[in-house]
Parts: C-alpha cells; sequence; structure tokens
C-alpha cells in the first residue's frame, strides 16, 4: 500500500491490559450527565439565598455520608476491618448510597481491586500508571478501565439480598436524600444540602484516589506510591493516613499515633462501646514497626 494512502490518523491507544470494554448501560450515560448538571448546578449558590439553616444542612450532610462512605463503604464492606449486625450492617449500606458513589457492592468491589492491583495497569484508579486526572475524575466515565464485574470479588456481601437490592437501587436513597434536604430548607436546601455537600463528599473521597498516591509522606514499604497525608486524613475523617491503610487495609484503625487524627476511628470506638459493632481489628505490634521505607525514600530490601 502506498504510504501516501495510509490513513493519517494514528490508531486509538491499546487498552489497559486485560481491560475489558464495558457493555453499553444507558443508566450510566444518564447519571454521567447528571454528575456534570451537578457542577453545573454549583453556579446556583449565587442565586439562592443562603442561611445559617441550609450551611448547617450541608455540613451535616457532609459529617453523615463522609462517614458513611469511610466506616462503611470502606472498612466495613471493602475491608471487613470489624463486625456488625446484619440490621446495622444496612443502615451502613444505606446511608453510603446515599453519596452517590454507586452502591456498597459495586464500591466494595472496586476497591478491593484498588488494593490487590494498587497503582499498576489494572488498578481502577491509580495516577501512577494513567495520571492525576484519571484517578481523581476520569476513570469514572472510563468505559475502557478493567471490568469491574462487581460482584465476583464480593460473594462474602452479595449472599445478602437487602445489600445487593441496596447496591442495584442506589438512586433510591439519593433521591431520597435530595427530598430530604428539599423539606428541610427548600430550594436552597437542595443546591446547599444536597449539590455542593454531595459533590464534597464525591470530591473529598477521589482525592485519596488521586491525592493521597502522589502528595504526602511514606512510612511503610507498601509496594505502591500510597502516602501519609494529614490535610487529606482531616477533609475524609481519617482516610488522609493512606500510606498505613495499604501497610495494613484490614484494620478499622488508620490513624496509626494519637497525632494521627482518624475521627473514623474514633466513632467506632465509640460504637463498639455501645455494642453496636464488635471486633474492631487493631494494628499489631508487628504491623506497627513493619517495614519501612529508607530516609532517601526508596524501599529498604526485606
Ligand atoms: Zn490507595
Ligand atoms: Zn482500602
Amino acid at each position: 500500500m502506498n504510504s501516501k494512502l495510509r490513513p493519517t490518523t494514528t490508531p486509538p491507544e491499546s487498552p489497559p491490559v486485560l481491560a475489558q470494554r464495558r457493555p453499553y448501560r444507558v443508566m450510566e450515560h444518564v447519571s454521567n450527565l447528571l454528575f456534570v448538571l451537578m457542577h453545573l448546578a454549583l453556579l446556583l449558590v449565587f442565586v439562592v439565598p443562603v442561611s445559617g439553616k441550609v450551611l448547617a444542612l450541608a455540613l451535616g450532610g457532609y459529617a453523615l455520608r463522609m462517614w458513611a462512605v469511610t466506616a462503611g463503604y470502606h472498612r466495613y464492606f471493602a475491608h471487613r476491618s470489624y463486625k456488625t449486625s446484619r440490621a446495622f450492617q444496612l443502615v451502613l449500606a444505606m446511608l453510603g448510597a446515599m453519596s452517590m458513589q454507586n452502591g456498597p457492592l459495586w464500591w466494595a468491589s472496586t476497591h478491593r481491586r484498588h488494593h490487590k492491583y494498587s497503582d499498576t495497569p489494572r488498578d481502577p484508579h491509580s495516577p501512577v500508571p494513567r495520571g492525576f486526572w484519571y484517578a481523581h475524575l476520569g476513570w469514572n466515565f472510563d468505559r475502557w478501565r478493567p471490568a469491574p464485574d462487581e460482584r465476583s470479588n464480593v460473594r462474602d456481601l452479595s449472599r445478602f439480598p437487602e445489600l445487593v437490592y441496596v447496591d442495584s437501587h442506589e438512586w433510591i436513597f439519593i433521591v431520597t436524600y435530595a427530598f430530604i434536604c428539599l423539606a428541610i430548607g427548600g430550594a436552597a436546601g437542595v443546591v446547599w444540602g444536597f449539590v455542593v455537600s454531595t459533590l464534597a463528599v464525591f470530591h473529598a473521597t477521589m482525592c485519596i484516589n488521586s491525592l493521597a498516591h502522589v502528595w504526602g509522606s511514606r512510612r511503610y514499604a507498601t509496594g505502591d506510591e500510597s502516602r501519609n497525608n494529614g490535610l487529606l486524613a482531616i477533609l475524609t475523617f481519617g482516610e488522609g493516613w493512606h500510606n498505613n491503610h495499604h501497610h495494613a487495609m484490614h484494620t478499622a484503625r488508620q490513624g496509626f499515633y494519637w497525632w494521627e487524627v482518624d475521627f473514623t476511628y474514633y466513632t467506632l470506638r465509640v460504637l463498639a462501646a455501645l455494642g453496636i459493632i464488635w471486633g474492631l481489628r487493631e494494628p499489631s505490634a508487628a504491623v506497627l514497626a513493619g517495614q519501612r521505607v529508607a530516609s532517601d525514600g526508596s524501599e529498604m530490601p526485606s
């Protein structure tokens, strides 16, 4: 073939290793469109009247759902770092579903893959092979990313039909939360309590996928780029101690020392004292003393 007749466009980049394009889902495109529209709706904060009531609603909605993501979706469903009753497990699932981060099974499945393939091309959201913005936002829209295959690695959760129901109908809980905001604060309640608060929870959570793998210090030689970051730990109620977490992912406590603030862990201790949860998994002395990175940042041989 004459080289002048060859198409000048370059072929699309190969998908990540073992990636599989997910099937077309209409609802996925609808939710992507809503996600973009919600960001545009942020401009309404300049239109609706602001009051102490709607600001409190926004902060309360942030605190409740950020907690549900960290204590429920992350430390309970993804890592099983404590035990609880079937009823409270369902409460955690429903509160988490209000955060607009998909259902508990999907979240746990994706996150377990993040730990299993951390910072490799098979990691669903790593800034190392794919860049910061892919890890923060792009992966949410990427139909080429490793197929979620939601329930293959969460069979411990999918045996509960009520959790499967919440996972498949998470929109019910998002809409319910939006109506609660409307009932409390009218249009301003929706803008501040739902739009602003939900996007704040979303981006704070995504910062753990993106920033917590590039910005901060590394204590443990985890074989990935996870970092400890105090600012992110405050914003996310303890999730910023991400290098600690990659070192010991099954412990309920992520701030290992008293100065590593971990609000979620403190609340879990209260719930354990009340008998609502139990079997809280703590980092052992051996875990705390685990293999450190060298002073030059390299990982020392074991
Ligand atoms: Zn991570
Ligand atoms: Zn984790």
